[in-house]
């Protein structure tokens, strides 16, 4: 079959829901996405599985998941990234089969673009030419692929990858659970960002009986940091400021460079600003190379850091967004301040 390009008018990239859905043109948004989407996986025969760049615990299980679905389908699926996967997702079933690239091309009959609000954040280049499967959770998702199943209410774009796991009748494996079982935990912040429900216990409990071992995750992705990223963290904090109910640190360059940090030793570190008592919004700034800053913004739930992002060019969850501004580092952090000045005043209880 050929799903490959988005204009094509070929009768067979209609989907489940019939040939009035639209399936051949960007923007299709089926009622049935499970089963537009498992339409689409039965069809083909070579996809191509991508998320974001600088992929997190749920780009990573969930293109894992997603990939383990497709071989049990007896598919073909090349799992690729941008960026390299980071060392604590690398003990994952799997992990080692992600490619890094900058460029993909290949026949594939559609890509399945997981956890992106557009093709640029996968900073991937080629993916216009294929037929794209959009599956997200983002607050700021769009309807950009020709098949789009974006659900806001998931913790996890994992948790969705479950959801077609079971509705293909495919076989939750232990491998499968402990991959989903990442995308939840670290999504939801060790079950304790907004998004964390009684579902998603439920779902965490149905994953641990499947096989996932909590106790085993927990310490690769929380007790496995590198020994530069403790010592970049020490830089961060020696810039910590705090204003009322907002905290704001940063890192420039020289202290990427001194540290030996690299880009994955960044993470986190916007966290502990944000759990000082009294702050509801914080934000990590870090100096890239060329001199942009990217930025890393959370909230504890009162303040809508994804409106904030959006309202810059960037984008994300209500409590963890982010963003690139240009710099220079007091120029960006300016314009944050400025932006989240403005959302704390609005907040009408003092928290402290
Ligand atoms: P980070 O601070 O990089 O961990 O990002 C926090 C959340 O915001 C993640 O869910 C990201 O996927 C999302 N996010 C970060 N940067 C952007 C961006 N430029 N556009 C859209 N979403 C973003
Ligand atoms: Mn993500
Ligand atoms: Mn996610």
């Amino acid at each position: 079959m050929s799903l490959s390009g988005r204009t094509s008018t070929d009768p067979d990239r209609q989907g489940a829901s019939g040939p009035d859905a639209g399936a051949s043109s960007p923007g299709w948004v089926p009622d049935r996405p499970m089963d537009a989407i498992l339409d689409v996986l039965r069809r083909g025969e070579r996809f191509l599985v991508c998320s974001h760049s600088r992929p997190d615990g749920d780009a990573v299980g969930s293109m894992l998941a997603m990939g383990m679905l497709l071989e049990q389908m007896g598919k073909r699926a090349d799992l690729v990234t941008a960026d390299r996967i980071p060392g604590i997702y690398r003990t994952l079933p799997g992990a080692d089969q992600i490619r890094t690239a900058m460029r993909v091309h290949g026949p594939y009959d559609a890509v399945i673009l997981l956890e992106c609000d557009g093709l640029e954040r996968t900073r991937l280049l080629g993916l216009e030419a294929f037929y794209v499967v959009n599956i997200d959770h983002h607050l700021t998702g769009r309807n950009f692929g020709c098949l789009n199943w974006i659900d806001r209410e998931a913790a996890s774009v994992g948790e969705l990858v479950h959801r077609l796991i079971k509705a293909a009748g495919a076989k939750v494996t232990a491998e499968i659970a402990a991959c989903i079982y990442v995308t939840i935990l670290t999504d939801t912040g060790g079950f304790m960002y907004g998004g964390t429900r009684a579902s998603t216990f439920a779902l965490a409990e149905e994953l641990t009986r499947g096989g996932a071992d909590p106790v085993r995750i927990a310490q690769e992705v929380y007790f496995s940091t590198a020994t530069a990223k403790l010592l970049l963290l020490g830089a961060a904090l020696g810039n910590l400021k705090r204003e009322g109910r907002l905290a704001w640190l940063w890192i420039a360059h020289s202290d990427m460079v001194r540290t030996c940090a690299t880009e994955e030793d960044c993470e986190g570190i916007v966290n502990y600003a944000v759990s000082i008592a009294g702050v509801e919004a914080a934000v990590f700034l870090r100096e890239l190379p060329e001199g942009t800053i990217r930025l890393s913004i959370r909230s504890k739930g009162r303040v809508d850091v994804a409106e904030i992002a959006a309202k810059l060019g960037g984008g994300g969850h209500e409590n963890a967004a982010g963003v690139t501004l240009e710099g220079p580092l007091p120029r960006a952090i300016e314009q944050i301040l400025v932006e989240l000045r403005a959302a704390v005043a609005l907040l009408q209880v003092p928290s402290e």
